[in-house]
C-alpha cells in the first residue's frame, strides 16, 4: 500500500514509519519539523519505498494518490503546543480538514491520532470511550484539547457526509526512544534530569496520576485499528496507573537513588487522574500493551544515556 504519515518525523510517527516500511509498504512522511526531526527518518532516506515531504498541514496537501493516511501531525507536549496556541488550534482544525479532503479525493482510509485529553480533567475513572469529557474551553490546554475534539468531530462528519473511511484512536501518555530531550513531558523530563544530576521537577504534590504506554505497543495498536473494521473512537494506552510521585521515585531508583525531587506549582487545568479503559481495544482489535512500565523506562533511559547533549 501507499501510506501517508503526517507527523512522520516525530516521536510516534517515526516509529510508525519504521513499522510500515518494514512491512513492505511505500511510505510518505510529511512533517513541518516543528517538534519532529529529519534524523528520525534518516535511516530510510535512500530507501526506494520512502519519501519525505516538508510541509505544514494547515496548507492543502498536494499528493496524487495514497491508500491510507495516519494523521499524527500536531505537537503533543504541553510545552510545545502552548508555545503557539493559535497555531496548535489551526493545526488541529485546518490540518485535519486538509487531511480529510485528501482522504476524500483519494478514497483513502484515514486514522486520526486523537488523545485522552478529549476527556479533560475526567469525572469518571477509568475513562471509557463513551464518556464525553470535562474540558475547559478557555484554558491554556484548550488549544490542544478542544483542537483534538474538533478534529474528531470533523473526522466523523467526513465519514457521515462523504463516506470517508475513518478510524479514531484516543492515545494516552506514551513514551520511548526518540523523545526529544527538551520535549517537556514528564517521562523525558525526569529521565533527562536524573541523568544530568539535577533535581526532578514534580508539579503539584505529585498525587495526580497518568498511565504510560511504551511506543512499540502504541504503534501496534494504531496499525491494528487502521486495518480493522471498527471505526472508533478507541482508547490506546497502558492501563497501569501511577502517581507522578511514584513515577519520579521509580526513575530515581532506576538512574540515581540520590537524585533530588523538587516540587513546583501545578500548571492550570492539569488533569488529576487518568487511566484508560481498554476493553474496546481488547475486544475489537485483540490489542493490549505488552511492555511493563519499568521495561519501557529502561529502554527510554538507555536511549537518553546515549543521546543527551550534555552528560
Ligand atoms: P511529536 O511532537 O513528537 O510529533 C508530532 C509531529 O507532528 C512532529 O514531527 C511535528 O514536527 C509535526 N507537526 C506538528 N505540527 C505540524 C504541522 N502543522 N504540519 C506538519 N507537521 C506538524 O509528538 P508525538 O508524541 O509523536 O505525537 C504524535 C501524535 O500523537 C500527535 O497528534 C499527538 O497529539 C498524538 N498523541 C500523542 C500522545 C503521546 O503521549 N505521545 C498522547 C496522545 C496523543
Ligand atoms: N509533570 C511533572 N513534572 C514535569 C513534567 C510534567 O510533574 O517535569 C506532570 C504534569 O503536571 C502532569 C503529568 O506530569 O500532571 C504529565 O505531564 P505531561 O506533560 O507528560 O503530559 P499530560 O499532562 O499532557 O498528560
Amino acid at each position: 500500500m501507499k501510506i501517508l504519515v503526517t507527523g512522520g518525523a516525530g516521536f510516534i510517527g517515526s516509529h510508525l514509519v519504521d513499522r510500515l516500511i518494514e512491512a513492505g509498504n511505500s511510505v510518505i512522511s510529511l512533517d513541518n519539523l516543528y517538534t519532529g526531526r529529519k534524523v528520525n527518518n534518516a535511516h530510510w532516506l535512500e530507501h526506494p519505498n520512502f519519501k519525505f515531504i516538508e510541509h505544514d498541514v494547515i496548507n492543502p496537501i498536494d499528493i496524487e494518490q495514497v491508500d491510507q493516511i495516519y494523521h499524527l501531525a500536531c505537537p503533543a507536549s504541553p510545552v510545545h503546543y502552548q508555545a503557539d496556541p493559535i497555531k496548535t488550534a489551526q493545526t488541529n482544525f485546518l490540518g485535519t480538514f486538509n487531511v480529510l479532503e485528501l482522504a476524500k479525493r483519494c478514497k483513502a482510509r484515514v486514522l486520526l491520532a486523537s488523545t485522552s485529553e478529549v476527556y479533560g480533567d475526567p469525572l469518571i475513572h477509568p475513562q471509557t470511550e463513551d464518556y464525553w469529557g470535562n474540558v475547559n474551553c478557555t484554558g491554556i490546554r484548550s488549544c490542544y484539547d478542544e483542537g483534538k475534539r474538533i478534529s474528531e468531530t470533523l473526522t466523523f462528519d467526513y465519514h457521515r457526509q462523504f463516506g470517508v473511511e475513518v478510524r479514531v484512536a484516543r492515545i494516552f501518555n506514551t513514551h520511548g526512544v526518540r523523545m526529544l530531550e527538551n520535549d517537556g513531558r514528564v517521562v523525558s523530563n525526569f529521565i533527562v534530569q536524573a541523568l544530568k544530576g539535577i533535581p526532578l521537577t514534580i508539579y503539584g504534590d505529585g498525587s495526580q496520576t497518568r498511565s504510560f504506554c511504551y511506543v512499540s505497543d502504541l504503534v501496534e495498536g494504531l496499525i491494528r485499528l487502521t486495518n480493522g473494521n471498527y471505526i472508533g473512537p478507541v482508547n490506546l494506552g497502558n492501563p497501569g496507573e501511577y502517581t507522578i510521585l511514584q513515577l519520579a521515585q521509580t526513575i530515581q531508583r532506576l538512574i540515581d537513588p540520590t537524585a533530588e525531587l523538587v516540587f513546583k506549582p501545578l500548571p492550570q487545568d492539569d488533569p488529576q487522574r487518568r487511566q484508560p479503559d481498554i476493553s474496546r481495544a481488547k475486544f475489537h482489535l485483540g490489542w493490549e500493551p505488552t511492555v511493563p512500565l519499568e521495561e519501557g523506562l529502561a529502554k527510554t533511559i538507555a536511549y537518553f544515556r546515549d543521546h543527551l547533549s550534555v552528560k
